[in-house]
C-alpha cells in the first residue's frame, strides 16, 4: 500500500461526466449560429476566443459558458442573431446546469474500497453554485472528509488547501484527468498525481509539458496501483 495521508480526486470528467455536455452545447452552438455568422468567420474558433478572453473574468463552469456564448452568438453575427436563437442558447444553458450527474463507470466502488484505506477529499473548480449542487446530488459527497471548490487550480491553490490539512504535498496523491489542473500544479508542489484521461478535453486545458506521471485507463485501476486491490 502506497504511503499517502490524503487521496486527493478532481470531480468533473474524472468521477462523473461533464466535458461531453459541453461539446454537445458547443455543436449546438454552431448549428443554431452558423446561418447568421459573417462570411468566412469559424464559428467555434470564435466561440473559443470568447471563451479564453474571459477567463479571467468569468472562470470556470457552465454560466461561463453561457455568458459567452451569447457574447459570441453577437459578435460573430455582427447582432444579426435572433432574439430566438439565444433564446435557445439560454435553454441549452439551463438544462446543462439542471442535469442530473452522470457518474463514470464504478466510481462508487472504487471510492469505497480507497476510502477503506485513506482519506479522501474532493478538489473540483468552477462555479460554487453548480459544483455543489453536483457534489450534493452525486451520491459520493459522504465518501470524502472535505470539498473544496476552487477558483483556479494552481499550486498556491492546492498549497493553501494541503496546508489546512496539515499534510505535505509529497503525502498527497492527485487524482484527474487534466494534467494541467490535475497533474502538473501538484506536482509542481512536490506531490504525486495520477492521470485518468477522459476521451474529451476542452481547449483551454491543453497544456505542453515533458512531465512522468502515472497514467491509468480508468478509475478501476486505481485500487491495485495504490497497492490496495
Ligand atoms: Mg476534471
Amino acid at each position: 500500500m502506497k504511503p499517502f495521508q490524503i487521496i486527493a480526486f478532481d470531480a468533473d470528467d474524472t468521477l462523473w461526466h461533464s466535458e461531453d455536455g459541453f461539446h454537445a452545447g458547443e455543436r449546438r452552438f454552431v448549428e443554431l449560429v452558423s446561418p447568421y455568422a459573417a462570411d468566412g468567420i469559424d464559428v467555434k474558433a470564435a466561440l473559443t476566443g470568447v471563451e479564453r478572453k474571459n477567463l479571467s473574468i468569468l472562470g470556470y463552469g457552465v454560466k461561463a459558458f453561457g455568458l459567452s456564448a451569447v457574447e459570441a452568438a453577437l459578435t460573430i453575427t455582427e447582432g444579426r442573431v435572433p432574439t430566438s436563437v439565444i433564446a435557445d442558447i439560454l435553454d441549452i444553458i439551463y438544462r446543462q446546469l439542471t442535469a442530473p450527474v452522470r457518474l463514470l463507470p464504478h466510481v462508487p466502488e472504487v471510492l469505497a474500497q480507497v476510502g477503506d484505506h485513506y482519506r479522501m477529499v474532493l478538489i473540483t473548480k468552477g462555479d460554487l453554485i453548480h459544483q455543489t449542487h453536483k457534489v450534493e446530488t452525486s451520491g459520493l459527497a459522504h465518501h470524502f472528509t472535505d470539498v473544496e471548490i476552487v477558483l483556479e487550480k494552481e499550486p498556491s491553490a492546492y498549497d493553501r488547501i494541503f496546508g489546512k490539512y496539515g499534510v505535505p504535498a509529497s503525502e498527497v496523491c492527485m487524482v484527474g484527468n487534466s494534467v494541467r489542473s490535475d497533474i502538473l500544479p501538484v506536482m509542481a508542489l512536490g506531490g504525486t498525481a495520477v492521470h485518468i484521461p477522459y476521451p474529451l478535453l476542452w481547449e483551454l486545458e491543453h497544456v505542453d509539458h515533458d512531465e512522468h506521471f502515472a497514467e491509468l485507463a480508468s478509475i478501476t485501476e486505481l485500487p491495485a496501483w495504490l497497492g490496495i486491490a
